[in-house]
């Protein structure tokens, strides 16, 4: 069984460089030792933080007063067009093999930081795909019930960056996902998104040799500070800071009222999508907007970086509440963070 250590600080262990100690800190070389790390935590009270590659956590300067879980678990085993992945894998590598492979469905999602047992938890995306397009199974500890189950994709309760481990936090710990990706003649999925349609020279909906979908994307993620790289400050984020607001008919309106003619996604059922970056923009918070040490990204407006890495938590928070505050102000809209917060509150 794996050691536990105190007082182990997490700002290392997170893509912002940002949080205090754990009281206690562990990792969990495979699925068995992380069940029975977490199973023997709430045996005994114990609260519990499970941590994967810190890409889309914020920690308190405080840290965190419990036990600090980080899965290693490792394996990838594939069954005609099933992949199943233990949680700890690193997930850009996934990507990498699968179209390395010739399997399509992932490529898009190249150059996303973390473990490929995050990838439910806000149904990751970009690009015109997220995982819940390819997701078959996800294998989770259950907490309260103190079992190990396999929830279908529709129990999962996929949405846009939303999922019912978002639902219901802390209650399933993931252990494995299995992924139904196709060999398809080394063909993307169809070119879902303007921006990487326009990069490949291709219309929207046509498809693309794998390798050139994940050359593109990965290009466009970087022009964004959107892949990790220790030589490019904007990349000390958690991604994008907020998520896009998704308005009612009456809210869209209100807002045509204050922003005639914003730019916006229609969604079934009369739903309105509205870029975050555009709202921060427009309310006076270009890239590049400084808060003492803490930034907006200048590649990026929905990425809060510290770029120096010499802000604490507390700093970053008074950014994304100031970016808050100004566009409700502005716009009526209340934006919500998508990054996890431990023992913070915007
Ligand atoms: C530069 C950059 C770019 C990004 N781009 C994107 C993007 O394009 N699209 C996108 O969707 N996201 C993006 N993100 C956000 C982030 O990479 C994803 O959300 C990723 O899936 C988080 O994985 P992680 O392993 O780092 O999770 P962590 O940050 O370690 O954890 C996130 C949450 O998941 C929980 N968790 C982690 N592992 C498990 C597990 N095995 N079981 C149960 N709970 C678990 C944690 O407790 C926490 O609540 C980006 C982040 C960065 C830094």
């Amino acid at each position: 069984m794996a050691e536990r250590v105190a007082g182990v600080r997490l700002a290392p262990y997170t893509t912002l460089g940002l949080g205090g100690p754990a009281r206690a800190f562990v990792e969990a070389g495979s699925a068995e030792e992380l069940v029975e790390l977490v199973a023997e935590a709430d045996r005994t009270g114990e609260p519990v933080l499970v941590l994967g590659g810190g890409s889309n956590l914020v920690v308190s300067d405080e840290g965190f007063d419990g036990l600090v879980v980080r899965v290693a678990s490792r394996g990838v085993a594939a069954d005609g067009d099933l992949v199943t992945a233990a949680a700890g894998e690193d997930w850009d590598a996934l990507v990498e093999r699968a179209v390395a492979e010739g399997r399509s469905g992932i490529e898009c999602l190249a150059g996303i930081p973390g473990q490929v047992g995050s990838t439910p938890i806000q149904n990751v995306g970009a690009y015109g795909q997220d995982v819940s397009q390819t997701i078959t199974a996800v294998r989770v500890y259950d907490r309260p019930a103190g079992r190990v189950r396999d929830l279908t994709a529709a129990e999962c309760a996929f949405a846009y960056r939303h999922s019912v481990f978002k639902r219901e936090p802390g209650r399933y710990v993931v252990l494995a996902v299995t992924y139904a990706l196709p060999r398809d003649g080394g063909l993307s999925g169809p070119v879902a998104y303007r921006e990487l349609a326009l990069r490949l020279g291709v219309e929207l909906g046509e498809r693309v040799p794998l390798a050139e979908a994940r050359q593109a994307v990965l290009g466009l993620r970087a022009g964004k500070g959107m892949v990790l790289d220790p030589a490019d400050p904007d990349t000390r984020s958690a991604g994008s800071f907020f998520t896009n607001p998704v308005l009612t008919g009456q809210e869209a309106a209100e807002l045509e009222l204050r922003a005639p003619g914003f730019p916006r996604w229609d969604m079934p059922g009369g739903a309105v999508k509205v870029p975050a970056a555009w709202l921060i923009e427009n309310a006076g918070f270009p890239r590049g907007y400084r808060r003492g040490p803490a930034r907006i990204s200048t590649k990026h407006t929905l990425a809060l970086t510290n770029p120096e890495l010499a802000a604490r938590t507390e700093d970053l928070l008074d950014l994304a509440r100031e970016v808050r505050d100004g566009v409700r102000e502005k716009f009526g809209v209340t934006l919500v963070n998508e990054p996890v917060l431990i023992g913070a509150r915007l």
